[in-house]
């Protein structure tokens, strides 16, 4: 099935007795038991697994070409399964360009467990140096955040593939109609599912895809189960709902963010524009190769300092100055702030996620607050 069909029909809706075309929510916490003590309905308590949670994960499962899918409470919790996954003393090498509560969560949560280098991911032929005896995983992620850096997933799997390490990829920034990591190569593919593919700032979760059930997917499982922090079923819902339009909303979003790059480009009070569609972008080969089309999340230098940056995030009026990203509505943010004094992040770099507004509104917004 092509995308925008699985995204319809992938969730594998079980007839109700109702007919219903739109599945239900199900908020049952337990399922009855047959005479043998079966689970007939197949689900057996809602943490284990429940239908709303089991549709979602096999629409993702389909859209990713995965194996399987767990579905999590956030973003935040699908990479920590991964790293608690991970046997103790493990080292890991993760992107110096990396969603800062994730890069967080490594120094601050598994600094005792687990050890890692932050290296760019970008010189393929750099990488093999920083492999150790203990290396189990490369994380990758990419569309990166918040520089907008493109990763060679192809290129990353064969050096995995040579060394026995995992690939995991965060996919997050290029949604899973974009852009498909088990395809070229990694292991699991993560997504906040709370961005593009919830698609209206209103669900947080979050999802792995594995390419194949081996015994570390096992562990992830284990630990989804076990661990607990899933999805409610009202999330589920809300993130099948969404779904059924995210290839349609990422066309939208493209569209969009590639005529906004193209814009302020051109523009005499910018100093650069980091968006992988512009034939500028350092890796726009690479883009053009993995993904289908080049997502809607742009950064913009501004030419000037912090100051400057902050007094255009602060004019805007149709975009609305706040984190995150992949809503129907554009959202603008001076990224150093957010992300605190240790950033490593350009003190005149804004981050734009455009949202599915008028393309000529948005521009317009822009020029009036570069004034
Ligand atoms: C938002 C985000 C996360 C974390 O997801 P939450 O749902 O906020 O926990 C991880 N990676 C990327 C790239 C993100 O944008």
């Amino acid at each position: 099935m092509k995308p925008e069909t699985a995204a319809i029909h992938a969730l594998n809706l079980v007839k109700s007795a109702t007919g219903d075309v739109s599945m239900p929510i199900s908020l049952s916490t337990t399922f009855l038991r047959d005479e043998d003590g079966g689970y007939p309905g197949g689900h057996m308590y809602s943490r284990m697994s429940n239908p709303n949670r089991a549709a979602l994960e096999n629409v993702i499962t389909a859209l990713e070409f995965g194996a399987d899918t767990c579905a999590f409470s956030s973003g935040n919790t699908a990479g920590m399964s991964i790293f608690q996954a991970l046997k103790s003393g493990s080292h890991i090498i993760a992107p110096d360009d990396m969603y800062w509560g994730l890069k967080k969560q490594l120094l601050s949560i598994f600094n005792e467990t687990l050890t890692f280098d932050f290296i760019s991911l970008i010189d393929v032929d750099k990488i093999e140096s920083f492999i150790k005896p203990n290396t189990v995983m490369i994380w990758a992620e990419t569309p990166s955040n918040p520089l907008i850096k493109i990763t060679d997933i192809e290129a990353l799997a064969k050096i995995c593939k040579a060394h026995k390490l995992i690939l995991a990829v965060d996919s997050t920034f290029a949604s899973p109609t974009l852009q498909n990591p088990i395809t070229l190569g990694a292991d699991i593919v993560m997504h906040s599912t709370t961005k593009y593919i919830g698609g209206h700032s209103d669900v947080l979760g979050g999802s792995l895809t594995t390419a194949t059930k081996n015994e570390f997917w096992e562990r992830v499982k284990n630990i989804q189960q076990n661990g607990g922090a899933v999805p409610s079923p009202f999330d589920c819902f809300l993130l099948l709902r969404s779904i059924k339009t995210l290839a349609y909303r990422m066309k939208g979003h493209c569209e969009n963010a590639m005529k906004l790059a193209q814009y302020l480009e051109a523009h005499p009070k910018v100093e650069a524009v980091y968006y992988p569609g512009l034939p500028s972008h350092p890796q726009h080969d690479v883009a053009k190769k993995q993904m289908k089309d080049f997502g809607g999340m742009l950064s913009v230098l501004v030419k000037g300092d912090a100051a400057t940056a902050r007094k255009v995030v602060n004019t805007v009026k149709v975009f609305a100055q706040a984190t995150s990203l992949g809503g129907v509505e554009s959202l603008i943010e001076h990224r150093a702030s957010v992300e605190g004094p240790d950033t490593k992040t350009p003190q005149n770099l804004i981050r734009v996620s455009v949202g599915l507004e008028h393309i000529d509104d948005l521009i317009a917004d822009f020029e009036q607050a570069l004034g």
